[in-house]
């Protein structure tokens, strides 16, 4: 098989996925299933949909557009708030969008009612992550204006935490969106449906808290397929962390010494970091680099350590094992790495499907 591709494991997916979704179900919790990771990849977004996600959400237009094309039906998000360019896009494509920009739900309207159509909005709240969010005091304005939005179904209300400044999910803020969901259905009559808590670093909280509340919904995309929360990027229980893995091949198996000679200025990436001396070491270099992935987001095999990395190559040290030019070597994949690797088309993806007991 060609190299470097991304093995993955479509039951390992399924399986994690109907885990979280059991769990959060028993806490009348929904999932929508985050596909932004994998560019909408089609074969993934089912494997979501027959572990019974309830919906698909991606950040990007284009992968929804992809997931379509695929006829994979389900009810599909877009979780990043649309540029306000691709209105018509977005309503062409997306039954439900996030927003925080009322000029960007004016248009959603204008585009909605040419074609005949309602397009359903989140609105999303800061609680302080400071990414997108409508400030908590001008969250009641805005909804008023949004119902007046002819076209626009409103639909409720999220958050999303940590993803900016690691801002984590708890009893304050959490409390507060139920609160400020509960003030809504108060001045407006029972409008708020949906209250979307937020992504994976929601989890922790959601299957711990004694009163979830209001809060009736997840936007779950890295726990799904890295089987972590991204909290302190602790495995979760009953997961597979190795449903996806990076391929790589060996190009170049040398005994070499560990200190560099000459003099030493910067590299191709800004660093110039000695290695630590070990004498000489079994070095290999495996075909792979920044192009493909994120390096730093890659766990080598047990007894295997990375030494540094160039756009194309890989350099570890192989401790007692001696891999051979041509052998490959599986990584465990990170976020960043995965992101990466799943972007790169210089990278194969290999789907393995096989039932899992
Ligand atoms: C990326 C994203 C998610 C999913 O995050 P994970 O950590 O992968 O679960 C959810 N909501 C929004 C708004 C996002 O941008």
């Amino acid at each position: 098989m060609t190299a470097p591709r991304l093995e993955i494991d479509l039951d390992k997916i399924r399986h994690n996925a109907s885990v979280l979704v059991h769990r959060l179900g028993e806490r009348d919790i929904t999932v929508w299933g985050v596909t932004k990771a994998t560019l909408g990849f089609p074969a993934i977004a089912r494997s979501l949909l027959q572990a019974g996600i309830e919906g698909l959400a991606d950040s990007r237009v284009e992968n929804i557009q992809t997931m379509r094309r695929a006829s994979v039906s389900a009810t599909m998000t877009l979780i990043r708030s649309p540029m306000l360019s691709q209105a018509e896009h977005v309503v062409a494509t997306a039954d439900i969008s996030l927003n925080t920009e009322l000029d960007v739900l004016s248009e959603l309207s204008k585009a909605a009612n040419a074609v005949g159509r309602m397009h359903s909005v989140l609105l999303m709240v800061e609680l302080g992550d400071l990414r997108e969010g409508i400030m908590p005091a001008d969250l009641e304005e805005t909804v008023r204006q949004t119902l007046r939005l002819p076209g626009i179904a409103f639909k409720g209300i999220g958050t999303n935490l940590a993803c900016r400044c690691g801002v984590a999910p708890d009893e304050a803020n959490m409390s507060e969106l139920s609160a400020l969901a509960d003030a809504l259905d108060a001045t407006f009559g029972p409008v708020v449906s949906i209250v979307s808590g937020g992504n994976s670093s929601n989890l922790e909280w959601a299957l711990g808290s004694a009163d979830t509340r209001r809060i009736n919904n997840l936007r779950l995309g890295e726990a799904i397929l890295l089987g972590c929360e991204p909290l302190y990027r602790q495995p979760i229980e009953g997961l597979f962390t190795d449903a996806i893995r990076l391929i790589a091949e060996v190009i170049e198996a040398k005994v070499k010494p560990s200190q560099p000679w000459g003099e030493i200025a910067e590299t191709a990436f800004g660093a110039n970091t000695i290695p630590r001396d070990q004498g000489s070491i079994f070095q290999a270099i495996l075909a792979v680099g920044h192009m493909d992935t994120d390096p730093t987001g890659l766990t080598p095999p047990s007894g295997i350590a990375i030494l540094g990395s160039s756009s194309d190559h890989l350099i570890v040290e192989c401790g007692k094992a001696r891999p051979a030019v041509g052998d490959q070597m599986s990584f465990g994949l990170g976020y960043s790495a995965l992101i990466r690797a799943m972007g790169s088309p210089l990278v194969a993806k290999q789907v393995l499907a096989h039932q899992v007991r």
